[in-house]
């Protein structure tokens, strides 16, 4: 399966999912995930609204925690989010970049383009560069505050 391939079908299980659950549930879901673990797994999940909007959890970052809790050693593949009502592709936001990144460094992020209503595919190092890393005691480079 080439990468435009793997990314169509993403996409189509994060637009599949919003809608059915945007029917389902009304205007509190606003956007949805779809993952790819390098395992081969699909993961979908959508962005947990409140009623205090501050504290709202995106949809990348609920489907990875869903990812994390089912795969051991998940590692992201590919990504991509929609928000409604039309289910159109959106760019992640700084905070799901950062998560997108520790999860999966080398992760493809489905992204819409500027110019039109098409998307592309680019790794999460191009949205994220020069990344935040930690140096551990041993000179290693850590990848994350909590997990050191
Ligand atoms: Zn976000």
């Amino acid at each position: 399966m080439t990468e435009q391939q793997k990314a169509r079908r993403l996409i189509k299980v994060a637009q599949d999912f919003l809608k059915e659950r945007y029917e389902l549930q009304g205007h509190h879901i606003i956007v949805a995930a779809a993952l790819l673990t390098k395992s081969g797994h699909i993961y979908k999940g959508l962005h947990i609204g409140t009623t205090q909007p501050s504290v709202a959890t995106c949809a990348e970052i609920a489907t990875i925690g869903i990812a994390l809790a089912s795969e051991k050693n998940m590692q992201i593949d590919m990504i991509v989010a929609v928000r409604d009502p039309e289910a159109y592709i959106i760019s992640p936001c700084g905070k799901c970049r950062e998560y997108i990144a520790d999860y999966g460094p080398d992760a493809q992020v489905i992204v819409p383009l500027e110019a039109d209503s098409g998307w592309e595919i680019v790794p999460i190092s191009s949205l994220l560069p020069l990344k935040y890393k930690k140096r551990t005691q041993s000179g290693q480079i850590g990848i994350c505050e909590c997990k050191s």
